[in-house]
C-alpha cells in the first residue's frame, strides 16, 4: 500500500497546517483549486497533485480541511471516493454539520474505506505555530495511525470517541466560541459609547470572572490593534452557529442567545464584512453607532507615528 499522506484545502488553516506537516519530513501531496496556495506548501517539500483524483490514487491516508460541508460532499464522495485505494483512511477536519460527517463517513465505511473527523480549536495564529487543538472522533486504531501526524500540526489531540464525535464537539465548542465574539463586540462597543480606555477596560475584564478567550486573546490579535484581515472569517462564523441552531431545532432544543448571535452575525455580513475576520464584529457595531473605533494604546501609537 502507498503510504503517502495527501492533503486537500489550503487556506488560511490548511496551508500553514500542511507547510507544518511537510516541514516536519511528512511525504506529502497537496492538492486545492487555488494554484498559488499548492505552490507555497510544495516550497516546504511537498508534491503538487494535479486534481483530487490523481491525489486520491497516490495516497492512503487524505486530510480535508474545507469550508463547509457542500465542499466536503463533493470533495470526498465525487472526487476522492471513486479513485481510492483500498482501505484507505480519509481524516475530515473541516467543520461541517454531524449529518455531513455521518454520511460521509458512512459511504466510505461500506466500500472498506476508513474515516475519521477531526477538527480544529483555536485560531490562525496557533495553526502557523504548530499548535492547533483536535477533537478527534475515531475507531481506537485509526486514532493511534494518525495521531503522529496531527501531532506534527498541533500539541493538543483529544480523542472523543468514535467518528462523528469530533465533528459535534467542535459544534458545541464553536457555539460558544462565536456567541462570546459576539458579546465581546457589543461590550467593547458600549465601552466605546462611555468614552472608556480600552487597555483599562480590558485589564479589569480579563482579570474576573468576565473573562473568556476572545476578550484575553482574540481581540488584542486582531481588531484591537487595527487588524481585520482573516483569521476566522465572519462568514465562516456564520456557518457554524447556523449549524448548531439547525441541529438544536432538529433535536427541539431551543438556542434562544444563538439565534439572535446568528442573526448579529448576519448584520455584519449585509454590511459587506462576511469576508473580514469575526473580531470584526466590533467595528461593524462601533460604525453602524457612529463610534470611534477602540484600539490598545501600543496600536494607537504605532498608528501616530
Ligand atoms: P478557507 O476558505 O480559507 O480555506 C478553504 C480552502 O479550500 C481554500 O484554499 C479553497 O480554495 C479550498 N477549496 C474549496 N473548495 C475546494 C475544492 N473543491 N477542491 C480543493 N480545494 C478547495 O477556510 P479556512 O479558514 O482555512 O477554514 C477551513 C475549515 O476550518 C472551515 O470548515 C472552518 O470553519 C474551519 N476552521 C477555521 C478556523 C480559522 O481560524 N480560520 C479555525 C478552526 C476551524
Amino acid at each position: 500500500m502507498n503510504m503517502s499522506v495527501g492533503f486537500i484545502g489550503l487556506g488560511q488553516m490548511g496551508k500553514p497546517m500542511a507547510s507544518n506537516m511537510a516541514r516536519k519530513g511528512v511525504a506529502l501531496t497537496v492538492f486545492d483549486t487555488q494554484s498559488a496556495a499548492c505552490d507555497s506548501v510544495a516550497g516546504h517539500g511537498a508534491q503538487i497533485a494535479r486534481t483530487a483524483a490523481e491525489l486520491a490514487a497516490a495516497c492512503s491516508i487524505i486530510f480535508t480541511m474545507l469550508p463547509g460541508p457542500p465542499q466536503v460532499r463533493s470533495v470526498i464522495l465525487e472526487e476522492l471516493l471513486p479513485h481510492l485505494g483500498p482501505a484507505s483512511l480519509v481524516v475530515d477536519m473541516s467543520t461541517v454539520d454531524p449529518w455531513t460527517t455521518d454520511e460521509v463517513g458512512e459511504a466510505l465505511r461500506a466500500v472498506g474505506h476508513r474515516f475519521i473527523d477531526a477538527p480544529v480549536g483555536r485560531t490562525t495564529t496557533f495553526a502557523e505555530k504548530g499548535e492547533s487543538l483536535f477533537m478527534v472522533g475515531a475507531e481506537a486504531e485509526d486514532f493511534d495511525a494518525v495521531r503522529p501526524l496531527l501531532e506534527t500540526m498541533g500539541t493538543t489531540i483529544i480523542h472523543c470517541g468514535r467518528p462523528g464525535t469530533g465533528t459535534r464537539v467542535k459544534i458545541v465548542n464553536n457555539f460558544v466560541a462565536v456567541s462570546h465574539c459576539q458579546l465581546d463586540a457589543e461590550a467593547l462597543a458600549l465601552g466605546a459609547a462611555f468614552g472608556l480606555d480600552v487597555d483599562t477596560e480590558l485589564e479589569v475584564l480579563n482579570g474576573t470572572l468576565a473573562t473568556n478567550g476572545f476578550l484575553a486573546v482574540g481581540f488584542k490579535q486582531k481588531t484591537l490593534v487595527g487588524d481585520i484581515e482573516p483569521g476566522f472569517r465572519i462568514d465562516l462564523a456564520h456557518k457554524d452557529i447556523s449549524i448548531a441552531i439547525d441541529a438544536a431545532n432538529r433535536l427541539a432544543l431551543p438556542l434562544t442567545m444563538g439565534a439572535s448571535v446568528r442573526e448579529a452575525l448576519n448584520v455584519a455580513r449585509a454590511r459587506g464584512y462576511g469576508g473580514k475576520d469575526f473580531t470584526g464584529l466590533l467595528d461593524n457595531l462601533v460604525e453602524m453607532a457612529g463610534l470611534e473605533k477602540p484600539l490598545l494604546k501600543a496600536a494607537k501609537s504605532e498608528n501616530d507615528r
